[in-house]
């Protein structure tokens, strides 16, 4: 078990603590579900305010060309190091489901040969939602759902595409990106990233990796606010060659001409759909200015450490652990079964530790390294520790069940 002098001295040695003051978060709460939901930037709300009062305020229609209509493309350009892709190779707008139902249709229309979507069983469900909806907008089409251990095995001259999704939501597995993309693409199929949970968590560089396409959320490890825009990638080499099935106005080659018949843009542009949410953006342009001081190599080694105080928390309290003990094959967050998962998760809750519960009975808690210290998490696995040995959790009041776990 770590101590609290281990702890606090791992803080002293800290090279990240100084991000904890360019968050608002409140008193009295440990926050560890930034893998759902990231924390304010302090820098967000006068952003926000600058948008709503002076940008639309007093600019009015006029902010569309002083910077608006650019934004999916500035903001795109922004993350594209945190991925490792080229600025030109990125775009933000829409959710991650509609980037994922754009990518998948244009995966399955690249080659009529091909026809199936292959992807893990225990996906995050919006992935395979949309590639159930995306499968029925293409005749011929159909989804292939298979364990993880029987991936490899299910790629064959009929797969289109494979998604996966990088950090798995519940127990923090991670794929490893080139490996698997060269397993795509040696079967002839495109490689369909999901980095939701792992952009802003773990190093990913699609350049090296050679993937082809890949989408990721921005609310999750980026911060960028409740329901921020997701951005896509398309490498270069497939970006006109691939077409945009939802093909709206935004990613007309000329929308100001005001035609009939649709042009696809070149470049990213053509996979925009409609006007883009400019307030959610300045939310998210706020936020990632954070990334530009981020030493990844500096965040890994912070979120394995405190991985390791929360690990041997669970350990003390005879919870198993459902994450990969290998810092490389995991995200940044760990994860608790417990047949009472709901009930413990709430009862954290109540003493200020806010993480989450994912049915049917996996504790999930979020390791964000720029605004948790070493202490934070040892006080919080203390909180766990004495939830499950004074079975706190078995107060009723912790089993009603709310809409959002
Ligand atoms: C959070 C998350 C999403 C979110 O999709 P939205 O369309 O933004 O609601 C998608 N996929 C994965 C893997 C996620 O973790």
């Amino acid at each position: 078990m770590t101590t609290l002098d281990h702890a606090r001295a791992l803080d002293r040695a800290d090279p990240l603590a100084g991000f904890r003051d360019r968050f608002a978060l409140p008193e009295g709460i440990l926050y560890l579900d930034g893998n759902s939901l990231g924390a304010l930037p302090r820098a967000v709300a006068p952003a926000l305010a600058d948008a709503a009062q002076r940008q639309w305020g007093e600019r009015l229609i006029r902010s569309w060309n002083e910077g608006w209509i650019d934004a999916p493309q500035r903001l795109g350009a922004r993350i594209a190091p945190l991925i490792g892709a080229a600025p030109h190779e990125v775009i933000v707008g829409d959710t991650t489901s509609a980037h994922l139902f754009k990518a998948l249709v244009a995966a399955l229309r690249r080659d009529p040969a091909r026809r199936t979507i292959v992807s893990e069983a225990g996906n995050f469900p919006t992935d395979l939602h949309v590639a159930e909806g995306a499968v029925g907008c293409v005749p011929g089409a159909r989804l292939k759902v298979v364990a993880r251990d029987e991936l490899a095995g299910a790629l064959d001259a009929d797969t289109a595409v494979l998604l996966l999704t990088h950090v798995h939501y519940k127990t923090a597995e991670r794929f490893d990106l080139a490996e698997w993309t060269a397993r795509a693409q040696a079967a002839g199929a495109l490689m369909l990233w999901d980095f939701s949970h792992s952009v802003g968590a773990v190093p990913i560089d699609v350049t090296a990796a050679g993937a082809d396409l890949a989408v990721g959320c921005t609310y999750k490890y980026l911060n960028g606010g409740p329901g921020a825009p997701a951005f896509l990638y398309v490498a270069e080499r497939w970006q006109d060659a691939l077409a945009n099935p939802v093909s709206g106005w935004m990613g007309h080659a000329e929308p100001f001409a005001f035609q009939d018949g649709y042009r696809p843009a070149a470049g990213m542009k053509r996979w925009l759909v409609g006007t883009p949410p400019i307030l959610g953006m300045a939310s998210l342009e706020a936020a990632l200015a954070i990334w530009d001081a981020v030493d990844m190599a500096a965040l890994t080694a912070k979120s394995a450490s405190l991985f390791a105080i929360l690990a041997a928390a669970g350990d003390a309290a005879g919870l198993p652990c459902v994450t990969p003990v290998d810092p490389t094959q995991r995200g940044s967050h760990i994860s608790f079964r417990h047949p009472c998962a709901y009930e413990v998760t709430q009862a954290l809750i109540a003493r200020g530790v806010i993480g989450d519960f994912r049915a049917p009975d996996v504790i999930r808690l979020g390791l964000t390294p720029l605004y948790l210290s070493h202490e934070d998490v040892w006080r919080a696995g203390e909180q766990l520790r004495e939830v499950i040995a004074t079975e706190a959790w078995r107060d009723p009041a912790f089993a009603t069940r709310n809409a959002v776990t």
